[in-house]
């Protein structure tokens, strides 16, 4: 039960990355299923987000309380982009999330605002629910940057949203992914409540009111707790501490904020 005074459905999800075996991901399996069960998918959205080629392990060996998505999509419908697979097939094959515009993908695989923008927009054709991830590199917050980066990058993906339950802002502060470094509670509740806030004043005020923003980089069971504390805080996007049973811990601090 929550003690915040809004009526958002919380959202926890584990990006694997590229991790994972067979072998692995049935052992994580057993160890995000505890006895007794913490959670059902009424309480929040969990969603876990494996590899391509081990969703299907995924789907079959967790819980059913999980939900199972793809870490990217394609920018075209079909056709000659080998490598890619595209949002209808991700829907066709029976997964409901998508993370579009993770910080890897911006700054490994060339994922400008404007491919950002269009696969949001493939995501939200093909009927699926999107986390966009949106965020500042230390250098870009060491020029006191930050929030335009983020309102630029927010931008871009609101031009292409055209159902806004579908969507989930992660805010992952590029300096604080996979670094140990995670954002002060107070530093992340200032960034979550200004996203709020643009949302507010160039979509509407209900859909910021709605708007699920959760928070990525470093995030671990020692620290999930005062970060889900926050008002603006709706949940997280967990790198390396959802490879382990600890993620159930930060899915659970979600539970009792
Ligand atoms: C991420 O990959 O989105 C992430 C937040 O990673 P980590 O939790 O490892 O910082």
């Amino acid at each position: 039960m929550s003690s915040k005074t809004h009526s958002r459905k919380y959202w926890v999800g584990g990006n694997w990355k590229c991790n994972g075996s067979l072998s692995s991901i049935a052992a994580l399996s057993e160890a995000l299923n505890p006895s007794p069960f913490p959670f059902t998918k009424d309480d929040l959205d969990v969603v876990v987000f494996p590899t391509a080629l081990h969703v299907h392990a995924a789907v079959e060996k967790l819980p059913g309380a999980y939900n199972v998505g793809c870490q990217d999509c394609c920018v075209a419908a079909k056709g000659a982009f080998t490598g890619d697979i595209s949002a209808d097939m991700i829907k066709d094959f029976g997964l409901n999330w998508l993370i579009v515009g993770h910080s890897e993908c911006r700054a490994k695989r060339g994922d400008s605002d404007e491919k950002v923008a269009e696969k949001v927009k493939r995501a939200m054709e093909a009927g699926l629910n999107v986390t966009a991830c949106i965020g500042e590199t230390l250098e870009q917050q060491q020029a006191g940057k930050a929030l335009e980066i983020c309102y630029q990058q927010l931008k871009a993906i609101a031009n292409s949203v055209t159902d806004w339950n579908r969507i989930v802002i992660a805010y992952e502060p590029v300096w604080a992914i996979g670094t140990g470094k995670v954002a002060t509670p107070e530093y992340a509740q200032t960034k979550h409540m200004e996203i709020r806030t643009w949302i507010s004043d160039n979509v509407t005020k209900e859909i910021a009111d709605n708007l699920r923003i959760v928070y990525g980089g470093s995030v671990t069971p020692s620290n999930c707790e005062t970060l889900m504390q926050q008002p603006d805080v709706d949940g997280f996007l967990v790198g390396g501490a959802s490879l382990n049973a600890g993620f159930v811990d930060i899915i659970k601090s979600a539970l009792v904020a």
